[in-house]
């Protein structure tokens, strides 16, 4: 695990690498385009450097590769779960979802999560470590290249939070851009985050127009406290702060994800709180059904209290939709899966 691994660096950084073992720099490239678009799993599958430079590469470098561990597909609609193992024998997991559009992921950033909100099946043993960007892009090669598709959309609502990792998800997006690459559009490319302020405006700075979805879960700090630490740090107040400064920035329109969790979030007072929050935003509310998990007691909102919470929006102008819950009987919410597999002792 010493070796550092290759398929987490820019090309400016391969090239640097390359010139320094006294290659040329057009190996880099190579390199590259061998890792980022054939999707090569070893040193030894990039098979247009010579034999003696991939020996070289291979004492000192190594090359990030996932392992299939288990594959759940869902019976109610075209979803598909699936448990990855890393090198170091760490297990995540990623989501493929088939719309009419097109395919989209959901991966994982980080092994487990630190920010310890309650409703969250990924946080409840703590951060296990950060991913490399090698290990974010192989959720995606490794899908792509078992389904033998073409994937147009990314999410970053996995397990971890995507902003606590913040440079290696940098480099996720920079090489996941790449015309050498996936040539993926920031446009089709979707952060989440439970709201680390500063993050937010690092993000605004880099000029990248990746879309920003912030979860909220309640519009008022007492009550956002109680199921989200984060919120003891960070106010909501800070939070919109942090959102406009985005949408000046980058022109795109910020979501808010809010999982309706029953009597807690789910009142019309919730909802008018939400509409005072947000109205004249370049906006979008997306209602989230909770997905129950055994380590938080509460259930999700009945039907008719999630419709009722969306008419008061939309009435009051804010642009609202509920998610599909898809893959529901694939354990789709972010972290169930890999805490039943290591609870089943399988890693
Ligand atoms: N750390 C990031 C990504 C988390 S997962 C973030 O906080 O945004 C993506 C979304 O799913 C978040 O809005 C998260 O709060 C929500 N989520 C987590 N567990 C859930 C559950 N059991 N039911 C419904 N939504 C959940």
């Amino acid at each position: 695990m010493d070796k550092t691994d290759l398929k987490s660096l820019e090309i400016e950084e391969l090239e640097e690498i390359f010139l320094k073992l006294g290659e040329k720099k057009y190996r880099a490239a190579q390199a590259f385009k061998w890792m980022h678009q054939k999707m090569v799993s070893s040193i030894d599958d990039i098979t247009e450097l010579p034999q003696g430079l991939r020996d070289k590469l291979n004492s000192n470098y190594r090359v990030s590769n996932l392992k299939i561990a288990e594959r759940l597909d869902s019976k109610q609609d075209d979803t598909i779960k699936y448990l990855f193992v890393l090198d170091d024998g760490n297990v995540i997991e990623s989501v493929m979802m088939k719309y009419k559009h097109g395919t989209s992921v959901c991966l994982s950033t980080q092994v487990g999560c630190r920010m310890g909100c309650e409703f969250c099946a990924s946080t409840k043993s703590g951060l296990v470590r950060h991913l490399l960007p090698g290990e974010i892009l192989e959720q995606f090669y490794q899908i792509q290249k078992e389904q033998n598709i073409s994937i147009s959309n990314v999410v970053l609502m996995g397990s971890g939070e995507p902003l606590d990792n913040y440079n290696n998800v940098m480099k996720f997006f920079k090489i996941i851009h790449d015309k050498n690459g996936q040539n993926l559009g920031y446009r089709h490319i979707t952060i989440s985050t439970c709201g680390l302020v500063p993050r937010i405006f690092d993000l605004a700075d880099e000029g990248i127009p990746i879309n920003l979805s912030i979860s909220l879960h309640s519009p008022f700090d007492e009550e956002r406290k109680k199921i989200m630490p984060i919120a003891k740090k960070y106010s909501i107040r800070e939070i919109m702060e942090a959102c406009s400064y985005y949408i000046a920035k980058t022109n795109r329109r910020v979501t808010f994800e809010y999982t309706l969790i029953k009597d807690v979030n789910d009142h019309q007072k919730d909802a008018l709180e939400i509409v005072k929050l947000l109205k004249g935003m370049l906006c979008h509310v997306n209602l989230i059904p909770l997905n129950t998990i055994k380590e938080f007691s509460h259930t999700k909102s009945n039907e008719k209290s999630v419709l009722k919470f969306k008419d008061i929006l939309l009435k009051n102008g804010i642009n609202t939709t509920i998610r599909r819950e898809m893959g529901a009987d694939v354990n789709a919410a972010c972290g169930q899966l890999r805490r039943d597999y290591i609870e089943r002792g399988y890693s």
